[in-house]
């Protein structure tokens, strides 16, 4: 319903559900109230929906400009993917693997990235994919790992310390190091064993040694793609998010920054159960250009989905301080420059599916490159010939490298990195395209210490408020994670809904 009754407001709108953030967790949040026939707003701040699965054209191609894969592990997001219609344009991305190029006396070096490990930590330290990384000595340093006793108390909690101890510095900085980086834009310092490899803790018991638990965890691993991608690109999700939305008849907005969400008059159904009402409000940018306008919402419920600092400035009013209070860690950023090349040399994939790069090669500034027409074979169809190339700036704890270039500088970049990263002359002469996307509010949730924080908030929340919150700050980083949490967040919304209007 909309109406523009209220004062001072441009204006306003009631609903059943206002959903606050239109990534994929606030889409998905969405469409599970409006599919029960809750009436549903989602505000988002930006021109499309979709968050960090979005999409970028370039050179007549529509491409992933963030998330271009999920993971397969819990099946949630092949899941949604067939409920919405998908299920036919799921792929396999080529199974050849990806390199790592690393630094060694001022030599640039690559080769492919061990078959056989976890988060880079080798299953056998001392196999030959192994060696060409690390040498005899880092890989004899690797095995002591056999034979050292393991200790039997307490967990290991952080992944640096843990490798660093069991299996020497060349593992963890060439190996390990360069994963958590392209993955988790995090030091491996900082990553919490239990989030970034579950299980591995117990393996480790178990097996009596590091690579001896990532061994049992690779065994136990289901055979099959541990990723799969959409045929058209992951942001063809966000499209079909969209679609079903509209079906239902929820109301998309974007160009909307809610500033503020409010309890308002928290009434009391007739059995004491609270039924509160909720007001978002938000800033709608003038078509014309013009003062902004404003938009209220009301609503019976809340779905919170924004980033991390949107949700916790959101949020301040609304749980408990001590909930909010402790340190979060700062968003981690990561800017993607994509090009599309007119290359020959680039046919034969000299770097299987992409890069990872280690912080000491020398004379390259990304820290990861996909090769992105030779990852997805839709996307090699659709480019008839052309190339397709991402590469990932910004290592957790220094400045973003890009931040301060105009976008001629930033492609200059890029072509000298992809050059020495695929180990082909390219200059400008070979590129047809190029565009950059800078993701500010890529929060890794691997950090130690964040689930406490989650868990803390969550336990603030009272269930029967009406109030949800989800989305990867709270989710962990990924679709197979912010796909059933957002699904869930929702279920308890939908439940709340239900009850409620029984009661009534
Ligand atoms: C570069 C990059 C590559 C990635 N690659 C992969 C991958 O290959 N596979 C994978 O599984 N995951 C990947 N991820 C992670 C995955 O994309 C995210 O975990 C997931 O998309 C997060 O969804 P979300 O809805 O929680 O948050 P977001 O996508 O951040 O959505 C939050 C939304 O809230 C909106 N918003 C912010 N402030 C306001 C406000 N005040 N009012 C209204 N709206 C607001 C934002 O505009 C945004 O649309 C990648 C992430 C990035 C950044």
């Amino acid at each position: 319903m909309t109406d523009s009754a209220a004062p001072g407001a441009a204006e306003h709108r009631t609903t059943d559900v206002v959903v606050v953030g239109g990534g994929v967790a606030g889409l998905v949040a969405a469409l599970e109230c409006a599919r029960i026939g809750l009436g549903v707003t989602v505000l988002e701040r930006a021109d499309r929906p979709g968050g960090c699965v979005g999409r970028i054209e370039l050179d007549g191609l529509a491409l992933d400009s963030g998330a271009e894969s999920f993971a397969t592990r819990n099946g949630s997001v092949a899941a949604l993917a067939e409920r919405l219609g998908l299920g036919d344009r799921i792929e396999r991305p080529n199974p050849s693997g990806a390199w790592l190029v690393w630094g060694d006396g001022g030599a640039t070096k690559a080769a492919p990235l061990p078959r056989t490990g976890m988060l880079g930590i080798p299953a056998n330290p001392l196999g030959d994919d192994v060696r060409a990384i690390i040498g005899w000595s880092g890989a004899w340093r690797a095995w002591l790992d056999r034979v050292r006793p393991i200790l039997k108390i307490g967990r290991a909690e952080r992944l640096g310390p843990l490798v660093r101890e069991r299996m020497g510095r060349a593992v963890l900085d060439r190996l390990v190091a360069p994963i958590s980086a392209g993955v988790y834009s995090t030091d491996p310092d900082d990553l919490d064993v239990d989030v970034v490899a579950p299980g591995l803790n117990e393996a480790m018991t178990r097996a009596g040694s590091l690579s001896g638990g990532v061994a049992q965890l690779v065994g136990e691993r289901k055979a099959g793609s541990a990723v799969l991608g959409l045929r058209g690109g992951m942001h063809t999700l966000v499209d079909a998010l969209l679609a079903e939305l509209d079906r239902f008849g929820a109301d998309v907005r974007t160009g909307v920054r809610v500033t503020a969400l409010d309890r308002r008059e928290p009434a009391a159904t007739e059995d004491g159960r609270p039924a509160s009402a909720w007001r978002a409000v938000g800033e709608a940018a003038a078509p014309d250009g013009g003062a902004p306008g404003s938009v209220v919402v009301d609503a019976r419920f809340a779905i919170v989905a924004t980033p991390a600092h949107v949700s916790r400035g959101l949020l301040a009013g609304l749980v408990g301080e001590e909930a909010l209070a402790e340190e979060w860690p700062d968003a981690a950023s990561v800017e993607l420059v994509t090009l599309v090349l007119d290359a020959p040399a680039l046919d034969a994939a000299p770097r299987g599916t992409g890069v990872l790069v280690a912080a000491d090669a020398p004379g390259v500034t990304a820290k990861a490159l996909t090769h992105s027409s030779a990852k997805w074979p839709w996307l090699a169809d659709a480019a008839s010939g052309r190339h397709v190339v991402r590469l990932s700036y910004g290592r957790a704890g220094a400045a973003g490298p890009l931040t301060a270039l105009d976008d001629d500088a930033v492609t200059e970049l890029a072509v000298r990195d992809a050059s020495a990263l695929l180990g082909v002359p390219l200059d400008r002469s070979h590129v047809r395209a190029a565009g950059r996307n800078a993701w500010r509010d890529a929060l890794s949730q691997a950090a130690v210490g964040q689930r406490a924080r989650v868990r803390a908030l969550e336990e603030a929340i009272d269930e029967h408020s009406g109030l949800a919150v989800t989305g990867s700050w709270v989710a962990g980083t990924g679709l197979a994670s912010v796909v059933p949490h957002a699904a869930e967040a929702a279920g308890r919304i939908r439940h709340l809904a239900v009850h409620v209007a029984d009661d009534a």
